[in-house]
């Protein structure tokens, strides 16, 4: 296993859609490990395979870290669709590896029905609420091309605006491997 670079605001790859997996091979099933390692060394609970530069849709989720979820089992999630959101809505503090140091309460369906195939391409459908939809919502989101500073307000945008420059322009020291220029994509 290895740690993966970790793609950054401004890196083109997080603002594609991206494609549908048809075969899980054995480079399949290495980025899954590899995704799992980087998010676990960056103290993750979350990580969409666009994160690592690859254009697959994929994501990895692992809460068993957080208080009262010690329990749950990491999952690797593959070609999700989110079928059904709860009118219900929350806000819940949300941060993201690929735009360091940056939180703030987003508002999101509190429930969601997702359905998705696991590595040997099986479908589940599951419901899931809380911490784990609002991961699996803010993953999701990655896949689609969506970060959730693009939730912001506009002048909250335009607060966060200097700190997501020194992102892009690499000025910001982070304790985690990362890209090293917009254009990066994992060979
Ligand atoms: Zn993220």
């Amino acid at each position: 296993m290895s740690l993966l670079p970790v793609t950054l605001f401004g890196d083109k790859i997080l603002r594609k859609k991206t494609s549908k997996v048809t075969e899980v091979d054995n480079k399949t099933i290495e980025l899954i490990k590899n995704m799992f390692s980087t998010m676990h060394n960056a103290n993750g609970i979350g990580l969409a395979a666009n994160q690592v530069g690859a254009d697959k849709a994929i994501f990895v989720v692992d809460i068993s870290a957080l208080e009262d979820y010690e329990d749950s089992k990491p999952m690797a999630i593959i070609n999700p669709k989110i079928v059904e959101r709860s009118e219900e809505k929350i806000k819940m503090e949300e941060g993201c590896l690929s735009i360091p140091e940056i939180r703030a309460e987003i508002e999101r369906p509190k429930e969601i029905i997702i359905t998705y195939q696991d590595v040997d391409l099986k479908e589940h459908t599951i419901k899931a609420g809380d911490v784990l939809a609002r991961v699996m919502q803010h993953e999701y989101d990655h896949l689609q091309g969506i970060l959730f500073t693009d939730y912001f307000t506009p002048e909250d945008k335009k607060k966060i605006k200097p700190q997501l420059e020194d992102i892009k322009n690499r000025k910001k020291e982070i304790d985690y491997p990362v890209s090293d220029d917009v254009s990066y994509q994992l060979r």
